[in-house]
């Protein structure tokens, strides 16, 4: 359409309701491996050859206006005090639960989570989202050097294994049986969904492989 004339203003107001109904994918980046979710989620869009705005998000202004948002792997507990500085806890949680589809990433997962201890330490002190009803132990695995990569058969992203990185990563010991399970590995679950909060417990933005957070895209758009 022509941007002049009696048209200038119809061509105006299409444009703006394109851009209001583009999916806002934010990563919150207190700490972390946020910066290549962003690239991840980038990749993945254009995959899907879809539009979207893709943000890193610390305050209340930014994460007010999304409809997606990454919480990446890093450490939890240092996240965590980030997010209580910052007084974004209660804004997230009710967000969550009123429907922004979230994926929570090893230390995001326990960000999510209900109920966590440490495999040192026991219980901790920490302050989570709790929207994810599962118990976390998190460093389950051991210390740095026990970490390790694995194929994984995730039949919801199809056929060809995923190889899934896992750094210093918690282990699901206990789930709401609501909650579906869509790959395991030793037979624990370790990428699980419940309504609109997707978890793994391992790093699925460091490969080429985007088709988790393709997943994580259609979700918004469903
Ligand atoms: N061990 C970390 C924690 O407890 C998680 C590790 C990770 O995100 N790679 O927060």
């Amino acid at each position: 359409m022509k941007r002049d004339g009696k048209f200038a203003g119809v061509t105006y107001d299409l444009d703006r309701s394109k851009e209001a109904k583009k999916m806002k994918v934010g990563i919150l980046g207190y700490q972390g491996d946020f910066r290549f979710h962003a690239e991840a989620v980038k990749k993945a869009a254009r995959n899907l050859k879809k539009e979207i705005d893709v943000s890193i998000v610390r305050s209340k202004s930014e994460i007010e206006p999304l409809t997606g948002i990454i919480i990446p792997g890093g450490e939890s507990t240092v996240m965590g005090s980030m997010m209580t500085q910052a007084k974004t806890f209660e804004l997230l949680k009710n967000k969550i639960q009123n429907g922004m589809v979230v994926l929570g990433t090893c230390a995001g997962c326990i960000i999510l989570a209900k109920n966590i201890t440490d495999v040192n330490v026991g219980q901790v002190a920490q302050e989570t989202l709790g929207v994810l009803d599962i118990h976390v132990e998190r460093n389950s695995y051991g210390p740095q050097k026990e970490s390790f990569e694995a194929d994984l058969s995730i039949p919801c992203l199809g056929s060809e294994p995923f190889r899934a990185t896992f750094i210093r990563a918690p282990v699901i010991t206990n789930i709401n049986p609501g909650t579906e399970i869509l790959a395991s590995f030793e037979e624990k679950p370790v990428f699980i969904k419940q309504n609109n909060v997707l978890a793994v417990t391992f790093h699925p933005e460091l490969l080429d492989d985007v088709r988790l957070h393709e997943y994580f895209l259609k979700m918004i758009q469903a």
